[in-house]
């Protein structure tokens, strides 16, 4: 192998590592409202319904509204347990208390 090459292999090297670095980053959201409408916030949105039945976590009466977000520690990655499925009432007096 020449030096040329040698230099080549190298960029390429570096280029590829760029990529691997880079690739979490593409993990971010613009702004909150991407987030909303990513696959990755369904998911966990349906993981929330199927641990609640799709019945408030709170009231235990109505049906889930809404997923609340007991903390925003994790934002765009949460665990599940950050996250509680409410009926619309409890949802709002939710954000009432704070
Ligand atoms: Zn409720
Ligand atoms: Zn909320």
């Amino acid at each position: 192998m020449n030096q040329d090459k040698i230099i080549k292999l190298k960029d390429l090297v570096i280029q590829i590592f760029d990529l691997f670095i880079e690739s979490p980053k593409k993990k971010t959201w613009k702004s909150m409202e991407d987030y909303w409408k990513s696959k990755e916030w369904k998911s966990l949105r349906n993981r929330v319904k199927k641990r609640s039945g799709n019945i408030c976590e709170y009231c235990k009466t109505y049906s889930m509204y809404a997923v609340h977000h007991k903390t925003y520690e994790r934002l765009y990655n949460e665990e599940i347990s950050d996250l509680v499925g409410l009926c619309r009432d409890c949802h709002e007096k939710m954000h009432e208390n704070t």
